[in-house]
């Protein structure tokens, strides 16, 4: 959540949120190949479309949601979503310097908050992850802290 001008709260946008959120619309959908992100266009009313996923088959598998972000999720910290100060932490070094023609950004919480180098890394995202991926799994941890992260990933070098 960031704010107005005017100090007031701005309502803005997960972009790896729920699929069943009322507001929830389509961000893009995951390469079977690769699991990279490719965004949408356009924003696609979440309802128009889990229709049509074959029953047993989690749609946060095959396709990204965005959702508000809300202060009742495990990864706010305060205004910011601590999530995406993990994955930032996690990812590789970046060699990409374009950004992901996307129509969450003007209310995309992780763009409020670290811009770019959020953008970098968001097509590797996955909402579903591998629970045997131990980074994925700290990332995903609402617990875990940047310390943590990297002291894990120093060890694991
Ligand atoms: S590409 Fe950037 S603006 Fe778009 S959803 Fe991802 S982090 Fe947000």
């Amino acid at each position: 959540m960031s704010e107005s001008q005017v100090g007031e709260p701005v309502q803005t946008w997960c972009p790896s949120g729920r699929a069943r959120a009322a507001e929830s619309i389509v961000l893009g959908v995951r390469s079977a190949d690769t699991g990279r992100l490719a965004y949408l266009a356009e924003p696609v009313p979440a309802g128009e479309v889990l229709g049509e996923i074959p029953e047993g088959i989690e749609p946060t598998r095959i396709l990204r949601f965005a959702s508000h972000c809300s202060t009742s999720c495990p990864h706010r910290r305060g205004a910011d979503c601590s999530l995406v100060e993990r994955v930032i932490v996690a990812a590789p070094p970046s060699t990409t310097v374009t950004v992901p023609r996307c129509h969450l950004r003007p209310k995309c919480q992780w763009w409020h908050q670290k811009g770019v180098a959020a953008c970098h890394q968001c097509p590797a995202v996955s909402t579903a992850f591998e629970a045997d991926d131990a980074l994925t799994s700290l990332v995903a941890d609402p617990a875990t802290t940047l310390a943590q992260l990297e002291q894990w990933i120093a060890e694991s070098a």
